[in-house]
């Protein structure tokens, strides 16, 4: 197979630089452009990215220059790493130019015409396309995935939906890394927990039901969310304590297999980026920790464990995810793997 060119939008941020280091051994897709603010554009990738990542920058895109964020140029497909700031404008010009828009960004997440994708759970929400190009005259499109701390919950709660959730309550624990670069003061966080992130229990709050529900998301999932979020000094790896009650009183254990059993669209397809399983169900009384567990499924596989009945809910568990592969690039890959094995490319 011939492989598909690709381009990045923001490609010198932080989640610019995770699309260039993943995309660079992707079986699939090749990077063949690269775009930035007029401040990068011009220049070489590897002078005006200020790299952060462990593994080096490839040499491919290290000597590319940087082009403007300009629709119509570029390869059809686009991964969106822009600063929410300018994310809107330039997105929605994109999509309208006949590019297909994969984005990281917040700008279009609670759009009633675009899919808040996570592959597993939601993969029918694809089918909003149709009608965001008939009703936005869009010739391209928009598909996004959510926030970093949102996807760890959802997918979390996707197994149990079979017991007719009514109410969650959750508190996460949200690595530093989640807030970009430099991010939160070192004096801020060193020996510190922060009880708040700008935005993010609202955003958990709705797009947890959005992801959840049916008619392409437009029929939100019906029940309540409580979210409490607090960053802490951990670098990768957003930690949340999940209360959930239900309408029927399922067994821990039917809980337990239910979580055990889950897997969606990305497995069944074995896409490249597609964790095996999705879920991984630890049994150990102290598990699962940002340290030892963030990485499993290439940082693609979300961890629960400490599943227990609930005095005041029903029952209770921890869940744990990767904030910036997951959370962020790898989400996105992984929604573009579905698009292609779709045909939707
Ligand atoms: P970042 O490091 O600040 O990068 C922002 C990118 O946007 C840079 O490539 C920057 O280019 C570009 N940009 C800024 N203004 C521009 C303009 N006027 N025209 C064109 N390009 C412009 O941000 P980030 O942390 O990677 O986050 C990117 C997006 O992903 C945000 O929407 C964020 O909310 C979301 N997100 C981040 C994380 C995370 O863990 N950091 C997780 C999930 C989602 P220059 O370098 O040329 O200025």
């Amino acid at each position: 197979m011939d492989a598909i060119e690709v381009g990045i939008l923001g490609a010198t941020g932080v989640v610019g630089q995770q699309f260039v280091s993943r995309l660079a051994r992707h079986p699939w897709f090749r990077v063949t452009w690269l775009a930035a603010s007029e401040r990068s554009q011009g220049k070489l990738y590897r002078e005006v990215a200020p790299w952060r990542l462990a593994a080096p920058m490839p040499g491919t895109s290290a000597e590319r220059t940087v082009e403007a964020c300009v629709p119509g140029k570029g390869p059809k497909v686009v991964f969106s790493g822009l600063d929410a700031s300018v994310a809107g404008d330039i997105e929605g010009a994109f999509a309208a130019a006949g590019h297909i828009v994969i984005s990281n960004a917040r700008n279009f997440r609670m759009d009633p015409l675009v899919p808040l994708l996570i592959p597993e759970i939601n993969a029918d929400h694809l089918k909003l396309l149709g009608e965001q190009r008939s009703s936005k005259g869009w010739t391209g499109a928009i598909v996004t995935n959510p926030n970093c701390s949102t996807i760890v919950l959802a997918m979390s709660l996707a197994p149990l939906r079979t017991f007719n959730i009514r109410a969650v309550v959750v508190s996460t624990m949200q690595a530093v890394s989640g807030a970009g670069y430099p991010g939160v003061p070192s004096l801020d966080i060193l020996g510190n927990v922060v009880p708040f992130i700008g935005g993010e229990e609202e955003k958990m709050q709705s797009e947890t039901l959005k992801i959840l529900g049916t008619d392409g998301g437009r029929a939100p999932y019906q029940a309540v969310v409580s979210a409490h979020c607090n960053r802490v000094a951990v670098v990768d790896g957003h930690t949340m304590t999940v209360s959930v009650d239900f309408h029927s009183r399922p067994s821990i254990e039917d809980v337990a297999e239910a979580i055990r059993t889950f897997a969606g669209r990305p497995q069944e397809l074995w896409l490249p980026s597609a964790p095996q399983p999705p879920i991984v169900l630890t049994t150990e009384p102290n598990r699962p920790q940002p340290r030892l567990d963030v990485d499993l499924g290439g940082g693609m596989a979300i961890s629960v464990g400490r599943l227990r009945s609930c005095p005041v809910m029903h029952a209770k568990f921890v869940a744990l995810g990767h904030n910036t592969i997951r959370g962020a690039a790898g989400a996105a890959i992984l929604n573009a793997e579905l698009m292609h094995a779709e045909a939707l490319l």
